[in-house]
């Protein structure tokens, strides 16, 4: 049996390996663990093996592991949608926002104690109820509004790519989307993209995050 602790281990040698192939630098790329389902025994594994950034997707799962983890300092990432009622509470424990895509939520933030650097997501699907804005009109005006708040610090894009459509058509597009971000918010340059099944192509694309769950933490 492989440990979560060895594949996480190897999931890095992985990116590391990618990265050169593709004449990236693998200092610049944050791996995200999504812990999300598991509980926090396999997340101080992952710890005591290295990891320090750490996702979750739902606000009562997380906090509660957090808590239960308060002797590890990581990085937790909260990579679910974001009920407006519960942005503030979240605020608490994730430093890093990867789901805004609504005035309420970052209206919310905008008067929290707490400092957080976000990522506006954006849909890739063509679905326009699910997470994230759904055209680059919506995407720069609410970048322009998280511009103006003082609790958020703007990092770039973020999104899921649709299942059935080829990854790499996905992130060509959401690459463009980040482009133009960037010509109006020259720091907010990141994307995260790349999960289990795609990371590859995420990485191709110019993914700085990598959000990934079941490839190092075993099946949910
Ligand atoms: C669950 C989840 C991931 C990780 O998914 P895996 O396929 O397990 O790697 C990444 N991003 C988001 C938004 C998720 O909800």
């Amino acid at each position: 049996m492989v440990s979560a602790a060895e594949r996480w281990l190897e999931f890095k040698n992985e990116v590391t390996a990618e990265c050169l192939s593709l004449d990236r630098d693998p200092n610049q790329i944050e791996i995200i663990v999504v812990t999300k389902f598991h509980g926090s025994e396999l997340v101080r594994e992952l710890w005591n093996a290295g990891a320090r950034n750490f996702g979750e997707s739902r606000h009562q799962e997380a906090s509660q592991k957090v808590e239960e983890l308060s002797d590890c300092p990581a990085t937790w990432h909260f990579v679910g949608q974001i009920q407006s009622n519960k942005a503030k509470a979240i605020a608490r424990y994730a430093s890093v926002l990867h789901s805004l895509d609504r005035d309420s939520v970052v209206d919310a933030l905008s008067n929290s104690e707490n400092q957080v650097a976000g990522f506006i997501e954006y849909n890739l699907t063509d679905d326009p109820g699910r997470g994230g804005v759904n055209d680059e009109a919506e995407l720069l005006r609410l970048a322009e509004k998280i511009s103006n708040t003082e609790t958020i610090e703007l990092l770039g894009v973020m999104a899921v790519a649709p299942q059935a459509t080829d990854p790499n058509v996905a992130f060509a597009r959401l690459r463009k989307i980040s482009e133009r971000l960037v010509e109006s918010h020259p720091a907010a340059k990141y994307i995260s993209a790349g999960m289990s099944q795609d990371w590859r192509q995420a990485l191709a694309y110019g993914a700085t995050h990598l959000r990934v769950g079941t490839a190092i933490t075993g099946n949910r």
